[in-house]
């Protein structure tokens, strides 16, 4: 781990390691000649340029113009949008070839990759290293997940179990989208050793444990998607005995950090340039919060990520960590974790994993974004910022459904779901962006 290279922090500017340089001379070269969009935006761009002299680029941006910004001739967006509207597709191959992912994220309009079988090696790589190589020797692994979704994370775990057939039962998906009961009898029947989850599901699960439905005895939790508190994560560890461990990673980039004993996200990827800058592009120096980090991934060639946004509010560290991991270390602020909703049936309280959902909802391509909140227990306000030209009222009636179905599985009847005629917004108080939330 210590022999490893990342790019320097200082508090004016971010250099890349002569080996991350020269990788990033051949990737721009190859995207010059192989994109036409890029072609146009480097036009100024010489042999000879420094990281801060390319322009930042944006999932906007790249969308515009996808197919001349992709750098491969052999799919289009539009193949890669009938492709991903059918869900069985999810962590399948793309033209035989191509993993392929697709996010609504934060942000609004949906964004597409496609890795060519030696990055998505990378990825796999990456995604995983928050596992322990080991961990397989203890039991199966369970990754509870939308499985139905196009997500890096399936897209791995479906690579590794066509490479190695026989490890199916150890390497298990599990779809999240169910009712709660049917992930606890699952989870009590499979007894897995590791847990692969979201933090807002670990966190309902620890419920579980705690009351005995669940009743899982787990080597370690890993956790991504969502920032962890401390208070989340000894609830968590207490209740299962054993590690949380998260990971900070994105659909675009794959893992970028991965957290140490002492509780730090280090860099754990070369292959990433990371620079975190203000709301103006410029340098933030270390140990100050950025506004967003603009990432760098040098072994993606066929859609280039230069300069490339990602909305997270996070803060370098570069301060020597216990562990003895020398990499800089994160603190990540961006994604809070959403607590669980509770509802009242006539048999008691039902705790329910929203997370899962909201991604697909966001998932509906008239949908740009949703937030949902919950008054007392049973009006369920729902704020949609549609697609422009959507039709809202057949729109909502497919969200409506999704989140009827899933009440309707954990016996909830009587919710009433509405469209709000307020936009998703962020909290006054504490000027942040919270998905999902309940007003009791
Ligand atoms: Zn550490």
């Amino acid at each position: 781990m210590s022999s490893k290279r990342f790019q320097e922090f200082t508090n004016t500017t971010v250099i890349p390691t002569k080996k991350q340089n020269r990788k990033l001379k051949k990737l721009v070269k190859y995207a010059k000649t192989h994109s036409p969009r890029i072609a146009k935006l480097y036009e100024t761009i010489g042999d000879e340029f420094t990281l801060q002299d390319l322009p930042v680029t944006n999932k906007q941006l790249i969308m515009q113009d996808f197919d001349n910004w992709t750098t491969a001739s052999d799919f289009t967006l539009n193949e890669l949008k009938a492709f991903t509207s059918n869900p069985n597709n999810a962590g399948e191959k793309f033209k035989r070839k191509y993993s392929v992912c697709k996010t609504s994220g934060s942000t609004g309009n949906p964004f597409f990759m496609a890795y060519n079988p030696i990055e998505s090696e990378f990825m796999a790589k990456h995604m995983n290293a928050c596992m322990n190589s080991t961990a397989l020797l203890y039991g199966p692994s369970v990754f509870l997940f939308p499985i139905s979704q196009h997500m890096i994370s399936i897209c791995s775990i479906k690579k590794s179990q066509r490479k190695y057939p026989l490890i199916k039962n150890s390497l298990i998906l599990q779809e999240s989208t169910v009712s709660t009961q049917e992930i606890i009898d699952r989870l009590n029947e499979i007894q897995p050793a590791i847990l692969v989850t979201y933090t807002s599901s670990a966190e309902l699960l620890a419920g579980e444990q705690i009351k005995g439905t669940l009743h899982l005895n787990l080597k370690a939790i890993s956790v991504g998607g969502e920032t962890i508190s401390a208070k989340t994560r000894d609830y968590i560890q207490d209740a299962f005995q054993c590690k949380v461990r998260s990971i900070y990673a994105c659909t675009e980039a794959s893992g970028i950090a991965v957290e140490c004993k002492c509780n730090h996200l280090h860099l754990h990827n070369t292959g990433l340039i990371l620079e975190p800058v203000d709301e103006y592009n410029n340098p933030v120096p270390v140990g100050q919060t950025a506004y967003k980090l603009l990432v760098t991934v040098l072994y993606q060639k066929t859609v280039p990520l230069i300069r490339y946004e990602l909305h997270d509010r996070v803060t370098v560290h570069n301060t020597p960590c216990p562990c003895g991991n020398k990499s800089p270390w994160l603190e990540v602020e961006g994604r809070s974790a959403i607590a669980p909703f509770i509802f009242k049936t006539k048999t008691g309280e039902v705790s329910i994993f929203l997370l899962a959902l909201l991604f697909t909802v966001e998932a509906i391509d008239a949908v740009r974004r949703i937030q949902v909140v919950l008054h007392g227990y049973d009006r369920f306000e729902c704020r949609i910022d549609f697609m422009e030209g959507a039709d809202e009222t057949s729109t909502f009636e497919k969200v409506k459904n999704i989140f009827a179905r899933c009440f309707e599985q954990n016996n909830i009847d009587n919710v009433q779901i509405y469209l709000s005629d307020q936009k998703p917004q962020i909290d006054l108080k504490t000027g942040k962006f919270v998905k999902a939330y309940q007003i009791l």
